[in-house]
């Protein structure tokens, strides 16, 4: 039986979609492999609202944000957190001896216009990273309003993670002033594992120009360079069977309609919402929450590990709580092509391992 996931990410693949990533290869030098690249590059500028170039990884996202920080800071980074991955940039700079400074708010808050105001004015930084959607506490921060402070620091180059939320949620990269911004192939793009892809701006390149030692396999310039230079692939041999797969993936998106797509992530989450205020509570600042998972607050003291063990004997897996948070919360995506009707499903079967009917 397979279990269906509402963890947020690795999510539930299509079968034609896994189907693709059995096609046959190609040479990673050929025609094809540049149309190929070129091909879901155009695709993904559509889903990023972006025009810059989009760049792919054969890793998971973690590369690229370890990329991004390392290849485009020449002064100093700062990291605003709003949980586990905000901190995980903070981790990056350290182990790559790039100078940081970490911002930090109280877990399920949200980031302040005000608090990165404060900081990038003081003109330390010339590179800022953010998380959009925060996948340990559900807060999704009010980047259209952080957005316009970072606007009036011009040689700032803006990060922004989107691992969670790229597919789910619409999110105006160009409009945001983002130059960097990154997203995984096991999230709401609803893809296996082991493939990520990034937008990256022409002030990402140009800074990245003045940075040395950018390492060299997440040198996001050499990839960069090499799409210029190659027409379209990549430095080292990608996973082609990921981009046969995403390829076709985001054919399938765009006939379903993003706005579609996004609506039905926030139907879903709106259900899932709903359900944990009559049963249990919220975990984040309401005025903040994300549309693709929710974190929900254990008020009844139940066993999360022997609700989620009930569930997979019955074909379903939620997410515990992150970290210290393990029991305290427990955590639903509602991501990818989860329907409402998935939503529903599982509710009610959590219900009836309560008793909650
Ligand atoms: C999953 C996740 C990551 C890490 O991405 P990987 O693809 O596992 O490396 C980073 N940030 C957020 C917000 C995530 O949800």
């Amino acid at each position: 039986m397979h279990t269906k996931l509402f963890i947020p990410g690795p999510v539930d693949v299509a079968e034609d979609v896994l189907q693709k990533m059995a096609t046959p290869m190609i040479g990673h030098r050929s025609k094809d492999a540049s149309a190929l690249q070129r091909g879901i590059s155009e695709k993904l500028r559509k889903v990023f609202n972006t025009g810059e170039e989009i760049l792919l990884s054969t890793s998971s996202g973690t590369g690229l944000m370890e990329g991004a920080i390392r290849s485009c800071t020449a002064k100093r980074a700062a990291v605003f957190s709003v949980g586990a991955f905000g901190k995980r940039w903070y981790e990056m700079a350290l182990f790559n001896n790039v100078p940081a400074d970490l911002f930090e708010v109280e877990w399920g808050k949200a980031v302040t216009p005000e608090m990165v105001d404060e900081a990038l004015a003081t003109g330390k930084y010339d590179l800022v990273t953010l998380t959009h959607n925060e996948t340990s506490t559900g807060i999704m921060n009010p980047v259209d309003e952080i957005a316009k402070v970072i606007k009036k620091y011009p040689e700032v180059v803006y990060c922004l993670d989107t691992v969670s939320s790229m597919g789910g949620t619409k999110i105006d990269v160009d409009a945001l002033g983002v130059d960097i911004c990154i997203t995984s192939s096991q999230k709401a793009l609803a893809l296996p594992p082991g493939m990520a892809v990034c937008s990256f701006s022409q002030k990402a390149v140009e800074r990245a120009r003045t940075v040395p030692h950018r390492g060299l396999y997440f040198d996001l310039l050499s990839l960069y360079d090499y799409i210029q230079k190659k027409d379209y692939q990549y430095p080292s041999t990608p996973s082609l069977s990921h981009m046969f797969a995403m390829d076709y993936q985001l054919d399938k998106m765009l006939a379903e309609g993003l706005e579609n797509r996004y609506r039905r992530h926030a139907e879903c989450a709106q259900i899932v919402r709903d359900w944990a205020k009559k049963h249990f509570d919220i975990f984040t600042d309401e005025r903040y929450l994300s549309n693709t998972l929710t974190v929900i607050t254990n008020t009844r003291g139940i066993s999360v590990a022997d609700l989620n063990k009930e569930l997979g004997r019955r074909g379903y897996q939620i997410s515990n709580g992150y970290g210290s948070m393990k029991e305290k919360t427990f955590r639903i995506a509602h991501m990818a092509e989860c329907t409402k009707a998935d939503i529903e499903e599982l509710l009610g079967t959590i219900e009836d391992i309560l008793g909650l009917k």
